[in-house]
């Protein structure tokens, strides 16, 4: 067969490939192959990269395969064979049966967000519209906006922590469905830091870690979403790190979010957690009652149901824990009316939800106490367990000792050993201070008086 002939077969596949699998995924994918030669019935295929390779074997080859059979029944096999761009530009034109066409030689990787195969899908209903902005989370909102609607990178990475249920995730696929709009050829991943482990572990497993690393490799914008989950794995931190460090060479956007603070990462190297904390870190606050019942409102208009002010202010008092316990909150009392057909009132709230009302009469744990008493003074939670005796950091220490012996039925032993192992005796001296202290100075008498308060509401 003729090198005219085959490369006429050859345009007519990749017009095929084209109208079957769409624009997108050609350019990604399909568009990098070279027609190579035909030699003996098998159809050799050029890719520039082993993980086109692998991709465009376990996805297209079979394909490719019958439309070539298809044209030319001599054909019985197809190959795919890695070679480097370069490679192939110097490669004698003579060793080629078939010389590659012009359009198509060495065509550059276009990857146009096919990439919802390496990462995860996007929740519709995660958008920024659908956010509700307040206090503990306008500044978290500000940054991810910021990021999304910046072509520039303003600040790499960008971390996002606080505590579960509070939108971080919700921001994340904000940011990546604004991105989409605006420029749909830009390409963002957004995985968590499991899946991210589990994809490493299997390419070490399969030792293609080359392969791996490739993937994320032509990513415009990587978004790991609770990447406290990667505390203690050492190899998997490793590839982080160096993913990283690549991505943001290369000038790429990189969104993190945890449910701490980069120091307060645990099982973290260092270097790495000094790395996700040296572009902007913004945190989200806990839920106060304003934003609660702001969400109460966007959700029930959503919904396209009636909430009662009374209940919606109920319900903005009770469900403090997060937002996903509000909003689940909020379904039941609205499936349950809806159910037996009549409206939402406080006592019908108050009867749908009463095992949840009693959970959330909540009681308070002696890790919330040191991380509200922490962010109070401005030290890393970390510092309660730590041996670290200067005054800046001994007294914040002392005063969640006593907020813990006030607000928790724990002994005093248990306190100590939720403080990196403290003696009780130091327990006692710590409440013995602070109560000292509240009496003879009435500003930090206030400050407790407000800490308590916060912790109890
Ligand atoms: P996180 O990832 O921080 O654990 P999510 O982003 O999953 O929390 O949020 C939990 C639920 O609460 C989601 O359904 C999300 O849409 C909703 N949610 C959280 N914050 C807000 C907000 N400010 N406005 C509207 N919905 C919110
Ligand atoms: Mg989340």
């Amino acid at each position: 067969m003729s090198n005219e002939i085959s490369s006429a077969i050859w345009t007519r596949i990749r017009g095929r490939l084209r109208d079957e699998f769409g624009e997108a995924a050609f350019k990604s994918w399909l568009n990098p192959l070279s027609l190579l030669e035909i030699d003996d019935g098998v159809v050799r295929i050029s890719v520039p990269t082993r993980f086109l390779r692998d991709w465009v074997v376990t996805h297209y080859g079979e394909r490719i395969q019958s439309l070539w059979s298809k044209e030319d029944a001599s054909v019985t096999g197809l190959d795919v064979v890695v070679l480097p761009t370069a490679a192939k530009a110097a490669q004698p034109a003579a060793q080629a049966a078939v010389r590659p066409l012009p359009a198509q030689a060495a065509a550059p990787c276009e990857p146009v967000n096919v990439n919802e195969d390496i990462g995860a899908p996007l929740d519709p209903r995660y958008t920024f519209d659908n956010f509700v902005v307040g206090k503990p989370n306008e500044f978290a909102y500000a940054a991810a906006r910021r990021v999304a609607e910046s072509d520039v990178v303003s600040f790499n990475p960008l971390f996002l922590y606080g505590g579960v249920g509070l939108g971080k995730t919700h921001l994340m696929h904000a940011v990546a469905w604004h991105i989409r709009e605006r420029n749909p050829r830009r390409s963002v991943i957004y995985l968590s830091a499991e899946k991210f482990m589990y994809r490493f572990v299997r390419a070490l497993r399969f030792q293609d870690t080359m392969a791996f690393k490739e993937q994320f490799r032509s990513v415009d914008v990587l978004m790991i979403d609770d990447v406290q989950f990667i505390g203690g794995k050492d190899s998997t931190q490793e590839e982080f790190f160096h993913t990283f460090n690549s991505l943001v060479d290369q000038g790429r956007q990189i969104i993190i979010s945890a449910d701490k603070s980069p120091s307060d990462l645990q099982g973290m190297e260092e270097r790495l957690r000094s790395r996700l904390g040296c572009g902007l870190v913004a945190d989200i606050h806990a839920t106060s009652y304003e934003l609660r019942l702001g969400i109460i409102g966007s959700k029930a208009e959503q919904m396209g149901v009636h909430v009662p002010v009374k209940v919606a202010e109920f319900l903005a008092h009770k469900i403090t824990s997060n937002v996903r316990e509000l909003e689940g909150a909020l379904n039941r009392v609205v499936a349950h009316a809806q159910l037996v057909g009549r409206d939402i009132t406080l006592e019908s709230t108050q009867e749908v939800l009463h095992d949840l009302l009693r959970a959330n009469d909540r009681r308070i744990t002696i890790e919330e106490i040191q991380k509200k008493v922490a962010e109070h003074f401005n030290i890393r939670v970390a510092d309660m367990h730590s041996a670290r005796r200067a005054r800046q950091v001994a007294r914040p220490r002392q005063v969640a000792m006593y907020l813990s012996k006030q607000l928790t039925s724990r002994s005093l032993p248990e306190i100590g050993r939720k403080f990196g192992g403290r003696d009780h005796t130091t327990v006692m001296h710590a409440v013995k201070k602070i109560e000292e202290l509240r009496n003879g100075d009435t500003s930090f008498a206030e400050d407790i008086e407000l800490l308590r308060r916060m912790l109890e509401s």
